[in-house]
């Protein structure tokens, strides 16, 4: 089962959603699981995470295990091991373009790779390789949160600008998940719930 490359025997999975909705927790999940059948695993995060822990995956509900920590996509090329059977890689929207030909790369060598990042910034446009991930992966499961605002299932993560101590969230209440009614792409104002508003008259809109 490990040890030798296994070539076409590999496949991409992508974990993707907004902040909140659980993705670290679903990587660390599946990676237990290859763990606990003696499968072999490396982690990679990119160095721009610096959430919680180094050398660590961490979920915002504090689950855990252990990651290298890299600058560019190619790094993962240069830091594998030929035993590993399962490469994780966790805030993938954080990585230059280079990630999925290092994905497709290891996946052809037999890896089973499985990446999660947010498909969309806090604006709503599609996040740095996340898209072109998502279009090759064998297998994608998008998740959502909670909305903050409302209960309703989140897909978009909201930035909350001009925000007091009253707003206390993970991510140091500068973030939280909403669904589509309740995102503002502009970034929240405090104190205005916009959901109660009818959308504005294009007409009026500004230049
Ligand atoms: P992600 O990697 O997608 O940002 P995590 O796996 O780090 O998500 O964290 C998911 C956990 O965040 C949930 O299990 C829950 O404990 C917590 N959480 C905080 N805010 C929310 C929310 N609005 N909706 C759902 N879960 C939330
Ligand atoms: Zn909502």
């Amino acid at each position: 089962m490990h040890g030798f490359i296994r070539p076409g025997a590999g496949w991409i999975e992508v974990i993707t959603g907004p902040m909140f909705s659980g993705k670290s927790e679903e990587l660390i999940r599946r990676l237990r699981r290859a763990a606990i059948a003696r499968q072999r695993l490396q982690v990679f995060k990119p160095v721009l995470d610096d959430r919680y822990a180094n050398g660590e995956v961490v979920s915002h509900s504090r689950w855990r295990i252990p990651s290298e920590t890299v600058e560019r996509s190619e790094e993962i090329i240069s830091a594998l091991d030929p035993r590993t059977d399962v490469v994780g890689i966790d805030e993938a929207q954080f990585f230059d373009d280079g990630l999925p030909g290092v994905c497709r790369h290891l996946a052809d060598l037999g890896k089973r790779v499985i990446v999660a990042g947010l498909d969309m910034d806090y604006r709503g446009v599609p996040f740095g390789p996340m898209p072109e991930l998502l279009a090759i992966a064998e297998q994608v499961q998008k998740i959502t949160a909670i909305c903050a605002r409302c209960g309703a299932p989140a897909s978009y993560t909201q930035r909350l600008v001009g925000s007091s101590e009253q707003v206390v969230v993970g991510a140091a209440g500068v973030y939280e998940a909403r669904c589509r009614r309740c995102h503002e792409p502009d970034g929240a104002v405090e104190g205005e719930e916009r959901w109660l508003i009818p959308p504005p008259d294009p007409a009026e809109a500004p230049e």
